[in-house]
């Protein structure tokens, strides 16, 4: 039996389900750059880092100097019970990606992209002093009671839990299947706005309402993005209902979209901003940025977490801003994105199971259809993953049958291409009928 087989049937002795979701029958070993390589030795292209968190590459030499000088110096579970210079430091350091004067914003720290929407929902609720949160339909905010309560992305989310907080409410995303046919983009707009407003004209008073969460691009709900003056009419409403505009871009942000915030697209004035996943490069570490007096409407200890903003993490994190900058990777990830713009778009031109192709920056979500009904086929898309695995990529789906594209933004542009290459030839064989049908643990979907 390969090692790989042998750690996986010995972990699932004793690591229960619901922590993971298992696309792939393998145990990585190590990582450099934008390759990962598993405890049989096999090497893999990896494509989902914006999962595994890792913007900046894996082991980038800066960041790993970073943490071993933190951690020789000091380990400790700050910030939440004394300061520290590296941990005073980023603060200073994150007030300034907030847009507009670094002075009028406040920063706190949480472990998980989920507890910095928690937190997101304490301080709307503590600075309006109104109950309700609005999110959006396909939305993933996170796993701990109050983020999953804001997300509706997946119905094992929410299976068995409930109930969910009260004071949550949903509202339809204006994703492409929504979209009637030849229906222009103002249209478009306007019929989804309305849809958007219809729960506030009947039984949601927004004077009640705190805040509205949005991902700008919703990244787990497929990589999608409304057309362009839909934000600006919800950030309109929110503005004249005194109801606060909070952005999560856990996901989308850090240079992903080829601007650092993906709010920048859509050009938004957030009064709150949460972030995580690849802001310690790996290391667990969250924040959000918030307006001032905002972060000023709760005391202590109502968002304090022992090893939030740790000095090994804060060290990671200013670290991370440093290569995001030194190597220029925002504008590396609009180059490099273009790059993948042209391949999948000529992809869907030869292969008609190729759906709708969404790109933004070094990040997409391209959806695997049966052509013969133009809906999603999960049972395709799992095959191609499987296929690709087996073949040294590593790419996930979104929602069963979007195919996630989200290498580090240090990928190499030879390695993309030879993923390209390798992606080519498993669409090529999937029309063949030549690829292998997934086994193991292999999932379909979530
Ligand atoms: N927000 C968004 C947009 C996310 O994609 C995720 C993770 N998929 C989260 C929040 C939750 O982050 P975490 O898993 O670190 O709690």
């Amino acid at each position: 039996m390969v090692k790989n087989d042998e750690i996986l049937n010995q972990e699932e002795q004793h690591f229960a389900g619901a922590g993971r979701v298992y696309y792939f029958d393998v145990v990585i070993e190590s990582g450099k750059g934008a390759i990962l390589t598993d405890v049989d030795g096999n090497e893999y292209i990896d494509l989902l880092a914006s999962a595994s968190a890792t913007n900046t590459g894996h082991a980038h030499p800066k960041i790993v100097k970073a943490i071993q000088k933190q951690a020789e110096n000091l380990v400790h579970y700050t910030a939440a019970y004394f300061a520290t210079s590296t941990e005073a430091k980023l603060a200073s350091e994150l007030v300034k990606l907030a847009p507009g004067n670094p002075d009028d914003w406040m920063v706190v720290y949480g472990n998980s992209g989920s507890d910095a929407n928690d937190a997101i929902i304490k301080f709307a609720r503590g600075y309006t002093g109104r109950p309700n949160v609005v999110s959006f339909v396909g939305a993933y905010h996170g796993s701990t009671y109050g983020s999953i309560s804001a997300s509706a992305v997946s119905l094992n989310m929410s299976r068995k839990i409930g109930p969910l907080l009260p004071g949550f409410y949903k509202v339809p995303f204006p994703s492409p299947d929504k979209r009637l046919v030849n229906e222009s983009d103002a249209d478009f707009v306007e019929r989804m706005f309305a849809a958007f407003k219809e729960p506030f004209e009947n039984y949601l008073p927004a004077e009640e309402t705190a805040v509205i969460m949005i991902e700008p691009i919703q990244g787990d709900g497929g990589i999608i993005a409304p057309p362009a003056g839909y934000w600006d009419k919800v950030a309109s409403f929110a503005h004249e209902h005194g109801i606060l505009l909070a952005v999560d871009e856990v996901n989308q942000g850090y240079g992903r979209t080829g601007t650092f915030w993906s709010f920048e697209h859509f050009g938004l004035k957030p009064d709150l901003i949460a972030m995580g996943k690849s802001m310690a490069s790996g290391i667990p570490l969250s924040a959000v940025l918030g307006r001032r007096e905002i972060m000023q409407s709760l005391q202590a200890p109502a968002n304090v977490y022992t090893t939030a903003g740790n000095v090994v993490s804060a060290a990671a994190a200013l670290a991370t801003l440093d290569v995001i900058k030194s190597e220029d990777l925002v504008a590396q990830s609009a180059k490099l994105g273009q790059v993948a713009q042209n391949f999948f778009a000529h992809e869907k031109t030869q292969f008609n199971f190729i759906g709708d192709v969404r790109l933004y920056g070094l990040n997409g979500g391209i959806d695997i259809i049966n052509p013969k009904t133009g809906l999603g086929d999960e049972q395709a898309t799992n095959t191609i993953i499987y296929n690709l695995f087996k073949n040294g990529v590593l790419m996930i789906s979104l929602r069963g049958s979007t195919l996630r594209f989200q290498p580090p933004l240090v990928i190499k542009e030879a390695d993309l291409q030879r993923a390209f290459t390798i992606i080519h030839q498993v669409f090529e064989d999937f029309v063949n009928g030549k690829l292998k049908e997934p086994n193991g643990r292999h999932h379909i979907g979530w």
